[in-house]
């Protein structure tokens, strides 16, 4: 059959708020244009982000009554860390309530004044974690990953070459290297397990410990399995292992790839290093097992992790952003090429080339799909890395608009009702406007700032 079909049926269903586009001007005028100052029911499909906006399994939602809320020594946390030693054999799993409490633990032990950390490229709380801690982030993603056009299999990967002159160049200032998998602010593109291992052997080569944030692990994997010749015939499961074991430890959003609402951990080798971060999430986030979470929510996240991993799912998961880029595409919209795991990003600098990068087309573009239909997205692009430590602004290295597409919750309708927008959008997107800031905090202002539409 040509039609693969949502591998699940609806038990529980929350109705979505009607509002028209007269509303939705106001609204978003109130929200000083900024898309997370938005009520959620004042959205009609809420592609802002894939993070803690998935539907849980009834498998799932039965684990959360089996969880056990002792303080100390619970059965929910050995549950919780068999499911991530099976897919991701560290000695030590520490959880967190949230990917950046993991990578704020990280940097408080591996960052500091005048330190380096490479990554492909860093998402923005794991930047915001490494500046905030004095240290300095770089992205060394291949030359193919800043192209939207080109159809490279693995666009995530790190660029070697670039890696070795760095980690020549800044000798003993870099802690650690860091590759997000999937490449989440390049577009969800997936890196090669042969990446992997190379960034690793690398990162060793030079005495650095090796570090991935795995937060989409298992659409990575799935990619692997597609287009990485020689693991055609390999489980989801055990191409994961492979990832992880080169690795010395990981950081981890249980809201991506576990199917959880909230959650997330550190996971190390090194038994000192452990010591210290568990020293570190005791002050911060709860003790060892449990970190930031409650029992039953890591209940929830040993299950999702046994469904994450499921092949018609993530068949079924991938091909929703596919079946979105090729209209995409066949209407004449630029879309990062090939369709990522989690995500569809537009190329907004290109679609709307008469706004320049410092008038934030990305943000032009956001606005216009939410008054136009009502669908909430996010811009990656010169809002949200343009501002420098030093307080200099400059463009980003592209301006997107990211439709995160959340985990089993909207339908191949939701999907034809996002495409029919963007056809609607054709015809009015050059009288479009960009936008000033007019009030901004001091790091990751792309959450809080506050726009003003520019004259047009
Ligand atoms: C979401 C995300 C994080 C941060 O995780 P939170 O759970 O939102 O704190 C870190 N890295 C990547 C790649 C992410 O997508």
């Amino acid at each position: 059959m040509k039609t693969i079909i949502e591998p699940f049926r609806i038990k529980s269903v929350e109705p979505i708020r009607m509002t028209t586009p007269q509303e939705r001007k106001t609204l978003i005028r109130d929200a000083q244009y900024n898309l997370f100052g938005l009520h959620s029911q004042d959205v009609l499909i809420d592609l802002l982000t894939d993070s803690g906006t998935g539907a849980m399994s009834s498998a799932q939602w039965a684990a959360i009554m089996h969880g056990d809320e002792s303080y100390a020594g619970s059965p929910s946390f050995l549950r919780f860390e068999a499911a991530v030693k099976n897919l991701m054999p560290f000695e030590h799993i520490i959880p967190t309530h949230q990917g950046r409490a993991a990578e704020n633990i990280l940097f408080s032990i591996f960052g500091g004044p005048g330190k380096n950390i490479p990554s492909n490229t860093h998402f923005d709380t794991t930047r915001g974690n490494i500046e905030a801690s004095g240290a300095a982030g770089h992205d060394l993603v291949i030359d193919e990953g800043h192209d939207p056009e080109c159809l490279h299999p693995f666009k995530g990967n790190m660029d070697l070459a670039k890696l070795e002159t760095y980690l020549d160049e800044h000798g003993d200032s870099v802690p650690c290297v860091m590759l997000t998998i999937t490449n989440n602010a390049g577009g969800g593109q997936p890196v090669s397990l042969a990446n992997i291992r190379a960034t690793a052997e690398l990162a060793h080569r030079f005495g650095k410990p090796f570090f991935i944030d795995g937060c989409r692990f298992a659409e990575n994997a799935w990619f692997i399995k597609q287009r990485e010749d020689d693991q055609k015939d390999r489980s989801i499961p055990d191409i994961t292992r492979d990832c992880f074991r080169v690795a010395d430890g990981m950081t981890m959003s249980a809201k991506k790839d576990a199917f959880g609402n909230i959650g997330g951990w550190l996971a190390l080798n090194d038994d000192d290093l452990a010591v210290e971060a568990r020293t570190h999430l005791i002050r911060t986030e709860g003790f060892p097992t449990y970190g930031g979470l409650a029992g039953r929510d890591l209940e929830a996240l040993a299950q999702g992790l046994s469904e994450i991993v499921d092949e018609d799912y993530l068949h079924y998961r991938v091909r929703t952003n596919e079946y979105i880029v090729e209209r995409l595409d066949a209407l004449g919209v630029p879309v990062v090429k090939p369709a990522g795991g989690h995500a569809v990003f537009i190329d907004a600098r290109k679609w709307l080339g008469h706004i320049p990068p410092l008038e934030y087309p990305g943000q032009a573009l956001a606005v216009a799909l939410y008054e136009l239909g009502g669908i909430r997205s996010c811009e990656i692009g010169t809002v949200m890395f343009g501002r420098h430590p030093d307080g200099s602004e400059t463009p980003a290295a592209m301006d997107l608009v990211r439709l995160a597409i959340p985990r089993r919750t909207y339908t191949q309708s939701h999907a034809d009702y996002i495409i029919e927008v963007f056809e609607e959008l054709v015809k009015i997107k050059d009288s479009l406007t960009g936008y000033r800031i007019s009030k901004e905090p001091k790091i990751m202002r792309h959450f809080t700032c506050q726009f003003e539409p520019l004259a047009g």
